[in-house]
C-alpha cells in the first residue's frame, strides 16, 4: 500500500527586512552634521564648512586642518 503523503508546506518567504543598511548609514552621516566643529572666533552657532581635509567658516573665513590622530 504506497499511500504517499503529499505534505503540503506552506513556506512563505518571509520578506521582512528588520533595518535597512542604507538607512542606518543614513544616520550616522546626519549624526556626522549636527557633530560639526563650530567656528572658535564666531562662537557655537556657526558651523565649520569642512572641505578637503580642512574646516572653513564662511562668516569669519577662518579655516583649520583636521588633525588626523
Ligand atoms: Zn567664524
Amino acid at each position: 500500500m504506497g499511500k504517499k503523503k503529499s505534505v503540503k508546506k506552506g513556506k512563505k518567504p518571509h520578506k521582512n527586512k528588520p533595518t535597512s543598511k542604507k538607512y542606518s548609514k543614513y544616520k550616522i552621516e546626519g549624526e556626522k552634521i549636527t557633530r560639526q566643529a563650530f567656528c572658535p572666533r564666531c562662537g557655537p552657532g556657526v558651523f565649520l564648512m569642512k572641505s578637503q581635509g580642512r574646516s572653513y567658516c564662511g562668516k569669519c573665513h577662518y579655516s583649520e586642518f583636521e588633525s588626523k590622530k
